[in-house]
């Protein structure tokens, strides 16, 4: 008796372990897609207006998932070799993934061996503006978004030509957009 049980234990276990192996991949994979396309309920968001925002902490904080908020609004670091784009080399356009707007090019990324998105220029002047950073004991230049203020990353002196400069980036508050998918 105890051996049928058993028996039948181990078909039931084998029958559902690659069930929940399934569901639980296709949900990881649902959550990737759907954080880069879903802006809907983000008014804000625009990948053309250029108007400058003046948006508050607290009505970003309802609007933006926990991972981009803690970078964003509260200048978290992500984790090296943990983002998602610290070792895309696809040709594309990188946006804030907060408010659309256009940040950096393709062919301006670098393969850093930071763990971070390195960039040697943003896509225009304004595409991002500074600020002097000395928290945690060190001396930085951080990079927020131009158009919403988001905190991006820091800016060092130590790039590849031709501006000597790295942009090392957060993966969580950039949104990568491949150039065919513009084509479509
Ligand atoms: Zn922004």
């Amino acid at each position: 008796m105890k051996r049928i049980s058993f028996n039948l234990s181990l078909r039931l276990i084998c029958c559902c372990f690659p069930i929940l192996l399934f569901s639980q991949c296709s949900n990881a994979q649902k959550k990737q897609s759907g954080m880069q396309t879903d802006h809907k309920n983000n008014p804000y968001y625009s990948r053309t207006d250029s108007k400058k925002l003046n948006v508050s902490d607290a009505e970003w904080k309802k609007i933006l998932p926990k991972d981009v908020y803690e970078i964003a609004r509260e200048k978290g670091t992500e984790y090296a070799f943990t983002g998602k784009y610290y070792k895309t080399d696809a040709k594309g356009t990188y946006y804030c993934a907060v408010c659309g707007n256009p940040l950096f090019r393709s062919g301006a990324k670098f393969a850093s061996s930071c763990g971070w998105p390195s960039f040697f220029e943003s896509l225009t002047p304004t595409s991002v503006r500074y600020q002097s950073d000395h928290s945690h004991g060190m001396s930085r230049d951080e990079v927020l978004c131009g158009r919403c203020d988001s905190h991006l990353g820091h800016i060092f002196d130590d790039g590849p030509p031709p501006t000597g400069k790295r942009f090392c980036m957060n993966s969580a508050v950039l949104e990568f957009v491949p150039d065919d998918a513009n084509a479509k």
